[in-house]
């Protein structure tokens, strides 16, 4: 598969063809994105039949698009029988794209649909950049109505805990940024709380935003959501944010789901504005997109404003994302929720193993 091989290597798939195809292939790849090797121009037509099968690391297995046009999302499968969501939403200003870095994910939080999941496997760095490189070859064979015609932003906020896959990771950010010209500061990496891997990330050069999942402003609620916290407690958690800040001079934003009854009282708010002020760190405040297998359900509107208005009044800087693609199974894992059979299970999941290691 093409994407499987480092840019800088590309040569070394072409056997015989003069070196400069490989210069040609790597445009069309990382920065002129076709949907297949056909409308590789000005390459021979040799050469387009033999890397034909060999574009995409996966297939497309399902396409949907909601929100009159503007939101789509794909469902991928590899070879191996793993799923890749990935979800691409048109605003006025920019065009968010929202991938995967692990099909499922180990780190078992209470209330997402992947962690309910369990864990299959990390993605290469390939599938994880060739899910951005698919999106920019889908807009120019179908523009998005009123969105730029390309992907301007990157988020890792589809399935799996991209720091738990650290070296695969940053690998795509490396093409995004060096190959793909994509700005840093335009992607944005969200963690769960993976400590080793935030402290990793914020030695890299790029200017790359964090974003970090936090739910529970106490150890106490957040251990019951969040297994992860038990290894490292949001202490540890605020004080990676605090050194990402320092080194980046880039402000961390905190994601908050808010879950009616759990985690949306006046008192979760005013620790969460605590902290979030402490930081400088902006607050994201997503209403629970609802899973088959949690009994969590988001808060009603007249929570949610009282829980806005509280983190404002103890001067937060706090913004309620609005969700997107709720008619397409926008939330992460949920359209492999609806492509196979859910597994009913009572209790924890089965291969919930909250594995920190970052590698
Ligand atoms: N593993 C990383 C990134 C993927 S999850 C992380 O946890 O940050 C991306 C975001 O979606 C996280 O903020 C996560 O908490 C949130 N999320 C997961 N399940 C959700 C749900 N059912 N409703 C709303 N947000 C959810
Ligand atoms: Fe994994 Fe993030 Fe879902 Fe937690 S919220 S299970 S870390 S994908």
């Amino acid at each position: 598969m093409l994407y499987d091989t480092r840019p800088e290597e590309l040569g070394d798939v072409l056997g015989e063809h003069p070196r400069y195809r490989a210069d040609q292939l790597c445009r069309w790849l990382y920065q002129d994105f076709v949907l297949s090797t056909e409308g590789m121009t000005n390459l021979p037509i040799g050469l387009r039949d033999e890397l034909a099968d060999k574009l995409w690391p996966f297939e497309v297995e399902i396409t949907q698009t909601g929100d009159a046009g503007r939101t789509r999302k794909w469902l991928f499968r590899t070879p191996d029988h793993a799923s890749i969501e990935s979800v691409l939403m048109g605003y006025d200003d920019r065009t968010t794209l929202c991938i995967s870095s692990q099909a499922g994910c180990a780190m078992g939080c209470t209330f997402c649909a992947t962690g309910q999941f369990g864990f299959e496997r990390h993605l290469s760095a390939g599938e994880i950049v060739a899910q951005v490189a698919y999106a920019n070859a889908h807009v120019r064979a179908n523009p998005l109505p009123g969105s730029p015609q390309r992907v301007t932003n990157v988020v890792f906020m589809g399935m799996g805990e991209p720091l738990a896959n650290y070296p695969r990771v940053v690998e795509s950010l490396h093409r995004m940024v060096d190959v793909m010209d994509m700005a840093a500061r335009s992607v944005t990496v969200s963690t769960v709380g993976a400590v080793p891997g935030m402290r990793r990330l914020a030695q890299t050069p790029w200017q790359v935003g964090l974003a970090v999942s936090l739910h529970a402003a106490d150890d106490e609620l957040r251990s019951t959501l969040v297994p992860l916290n038990n290894r490292y407690p949001l202490a540890d958690v605020v004080d990676a944010c605090r050194e990402y800040f320092d080194r980046k001079g880039r402000r961390v934003t905190i994601e908050w789901a808010l879950m009616s009854g759990t985690n949306d009282s006046v008192e979760q708010a005013q620790k969460l504005a605590a902290i979030a002020t402490d930081l400088g760190a902006h607050v994201n405040v997503i209403n629970l997109n609802p899973t088959p297998l949690s009994h969590e359900q988001p808060a009603d509107r007249p929570t949610l404003m009282r829980f806005m208005e509280a983190l404002r009044a103890e001067g937060a800087n706090a913004t309620l994302r609005a969700t997107r693609g709720q008619d397409i199974d926008g939330a992460c894992g949920q359209l492999r929720t609806r492509a196979e059979e859910v597994p009913i299970r009572v209790g924890p999941p089965a291969r919930t193993l909250a594995d920190p290691k970052t590698e």
